[in-house]
């Protein structure tokens, strides 16, 4: 499933000759584009145990993250992913301290582990999934030794599971991932999701390889949404992943406020 990570790569190298200013750009299209990925493999996580009726053992929340880190690491190109990891775990971060500093408690009640939970467990298996070369990255995310120590068998045990999953979605299978034609308003005034024509592409191109290696056993839309608030959503009713546009503007506005 490893493909050239061509389009966070070239914004690296880009990078490498640029001004200053273009270099924030580029690092900040990164960081909106690897948040808006893993937060589509998430909700891909939670659309595929749906529609192959996967039993989770543990919480689906917690199953629906370690995909999203799976696909991380085994999709892109370990300089991208490590980029790519990087900015997530930046993104739970500042979004805990954000909630912090608005004064909100921990929402122990939550389905999702909290923030702070789910920025270890998404550094643990990362880091597990090959410890030899991100030993360092694990020190400079402050994984501690206590986690660190259990994180390749977190990993392996999270791989072995989800591979066991995707194995049954290579054949028979009817159904397809079908991207829609974006309903949001493209016009105005609308911030980052101005330009969502290179949000829609990176997505479609997720959902083009995802359709060449693996079937389903019915379809499942992914839209691009006005949706009231920055979140994205599965919906098992209408079996629809939902991007919000909301949500890529927080993540801009998350980058420029940190
Ligand atoms: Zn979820």
């Amino acid at each position: 499933m490893t493909r050239p990570a061509v389009r966070l790569a070239a914004a690296v190298l880009l990078g490498l000759a640029a001004p200053a200013a273009a270099q924030d750009d580029a690092d900040r299209q990164m960081f909106i584009d690897a948040n808006l990925l893993a937060t589509y493999y998430h909700e891909l996580g939670h659309a595929l145990i749906d529609v192959a009726q996967a039993p989770v053992l543990g919480r689906e929340e917690d199953a629906a993250d370690a995909l999203s880190t799976l696909l991380i690491h085994e999709i892109w190109e370990p300089e991208s992913a490590t980029d790519m990891l990087r900015a997530t775990a930046a993104a739970w971060l500042w979004s805990d301290a954000e909630a912090a500093e608005e004064g909100l408690e921990p929402a122990y009640w939550d389905v999702h582990s909290l923030d702070l939970q789910r920025y270890y467990t998404q550094v643990c298996l990362f880091y597990g999934a090959d410890p030899e070369a991100r030993a360092e990255l694990a020190q400079e995310l402050e994984l501690p030794e206590e986690r660190a120590e259990g994180c390749e068998a977190e990993y392996a045990l999270a791989a072995d599971s989800w591979d066991a999953m995707l194995a049954g979605l290579t054949e028979g299978g009817e159904g397809r991932l079908v991207l829609l034609p974006s309903t949001a308003d493209q016009g105005g005034d609308a911030g980052e999701t101005a330009d969502l024509a290179g949000y829609i592409a990176l997505i479609a191109e997720e959902v083009a390889d995802f359709n060449r290696d693996y079937q389903l056993p019915v379809d499942v839309e992914v839209a691009f949404e006005s949706c009231g608030e920055a979140n994205a959503f599965y919906d098992p009713e209408t079996r629809r992943i939902s991007l919000c546009t909301e949500y890529i503007d927080y993540m801009g506005a998350l980058w420029d406020a940190n």
